[in-house]
């Protein structure tokens, strides 16, 4: 194959300076050398269909974004210790996206850091220490949060107990509020009382479980003191189509809130968002400073991103796709006997697979997306057993890009099955 030497020589070298820890997507890896709206090119200039990056969420290099950061950078970038209009007038713009009682924001680089600050916020509000957090969670990678991140394989931290997502397929009648109260008992059996339950409400490193018996586990959090914390890194800025937030979906009100990923479409900007109350007990203690978090030019990214949001309907958008790409693959369902489950909302759809003898289809959902790779299709795997593809796409995925992954799944699985 033209190219595999210099593609080798550059994995040789990656290795060497980078080590193990740095992962590569694919047996045949990729370099991925530009990219626009919905569609990645690569060194040879091989155009491929994404259906995975949910950080650039409203497309790869959207021209309102590009010019936003670039006349940003261009004037001004410094620390949040002087007064400035932006960072101001973006809170109130974002804190008007929330449910009333959120009434406070806190900017970060990154979900991990939201998320270790989450926490710390919440155990300083209630006194109490306990964290729940699901089997397969993934919050983070700091050393408070890398111990609420189960799906790391490397064991969860003192005070940290988890309890399962919900599973239509093997478990369908499981209740997650019963799983939380469980979980509650058994931080009492160590002495501990629940700080916070920490969710991320669509379950994306779980499996993508759009169903969720959220308010009964939340009131039995807060019977026992504990409060929520929602992690919108991955179902925030309207890509569950249904509502602007995840927990919106079911109708409760957590007392923090914390954002990621989407939020700069690529510049590192993340934030806690909370009612006052609950972040003055940490307020009060301790100053909390973060050089880059708030930046102006990470600012200008998320108040850009807003617009693009606002003007190109995108929220409406997933939810009219994500119906209509949902609709196609549970045609392919019906034809192919691998599809165990079709689920989720918006563009954020979990496709569960399974073996002829009806275990999950772990290698299976590896061939597949090896395979779509090879066809110009880009996604990745989720779930305890990496069974089911993650489909979650940038926003402004059209109509003729889901009829374009519906064609090569079908393709994919045909051959797999044949
Ligand atoms: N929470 C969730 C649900 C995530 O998916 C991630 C990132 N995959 C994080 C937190 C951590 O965010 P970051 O990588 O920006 O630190």
């Amino acid at each position: 194959r033209p190219g595999q030497d210099a593609e080798s020589e550059l994995i040789a070298r990656r290795v060497r300076v980078l080590g193990p820890s740095y992962r590569l997507f694919y047996r045949q890896p990729l370099e991925i050398v530009r990219g626009h709206g919905t569609r990645l090119w690569d060194a040879e200039g091989r155009e491929y269909l994404d259906v995975y990056n949910n950080v650039a969420s409203v497309g790869h290099t959207h021209p309102h974004v590009v010019e936003a950061i670039a006349r940003q950078a261009a004037v001004l970038t410094t620390h949040t210790r002087y007064l400035d209009r932006g960072i101001v007038a973006y809170a109130e713009r974002l804190l008007a996206l929330l449910p009333d009682p959120i009434d406070r924001a806190v900017f970060t680089c990154s979900g991990s850091e939201a998320n270790d600050l989450a926490v710390r916020v919440a155990r300083a509000a209630t006194g109490q220490r306990g964290v729940i957090v699901t089997e397969e969670a993934y919050h983070g990678n700091t050393a408070l949060v890398t111990g609420m991140s189960p799906s790391l394989g490397v064991g969860v931290g003192p005070e940290v107990v988890t309890v399962p997502a919900p599973d239509p397929m093997a478990a369908p009648h499981r209740s997650f509020a019963a799983g939380v109260r469980a979980g509650i008992e058994r931080l009492a059996a160590q002495g501990l009382r629940p700080a916070a339950l920490l969710l991320d409400s669509i379950l994306s490193s779980d499996g993508v479980h759009p169903a969720l018996d959220l308010a009964e586990a939340v009131a039995a959090v807060r019977a026992a003191g504990g409060v929520v914390i929602a992690d919108e890194v991955q179902p925030g800025f309207g890509r569950t189509g249904s509502a602007m937030w995840g927990f919106a979906r079911h109708d409760v009100v957590p007392e923090i809130v914390t954002l990621g990923k989407p939020m700069g479409n690529g510049m590192p900007i993340a934030a806690v968002l909370a009612q006052a109350a609950v972040l003055e007990p940490f307020s009060a203690g301790e100053p909390y400073f973060n050089t880059f978090g708030g930046t102006q030019v990470s600012i200008a990214a998320a108040d850009a991103v807003l617009d693009v949001l606002e003007r190109e309907g995108l929220q409406a958008h997933a939810a009219a796709v994500g119906r209509e790409l949902r609709a196609l693959l549970d045609e392919l369902a019906v034809v192919h006997r691998s599809i165990a489950d079709v689920r989720g909302d918006g563009l954020f759809i979990g496709l569960q697979l399974r073996e002829d003898d009806g275990s999950p289809g772990t290698a299976l959902a590896a061939d597949v997306i090896n395979l779509l790779r090879q066809r110009g299709v880009l996604t990745s795997v989720c779930g305890a057993h990496g069974d089911t593809l993650k489909l979650r796409p940038p926003l402004p995925f059209s109509r003729a890009d889901a009829a374009r992954l519906a064609d090569e799944l079908d393709g994919v699985l045909g051959d797999l099955e044949a």
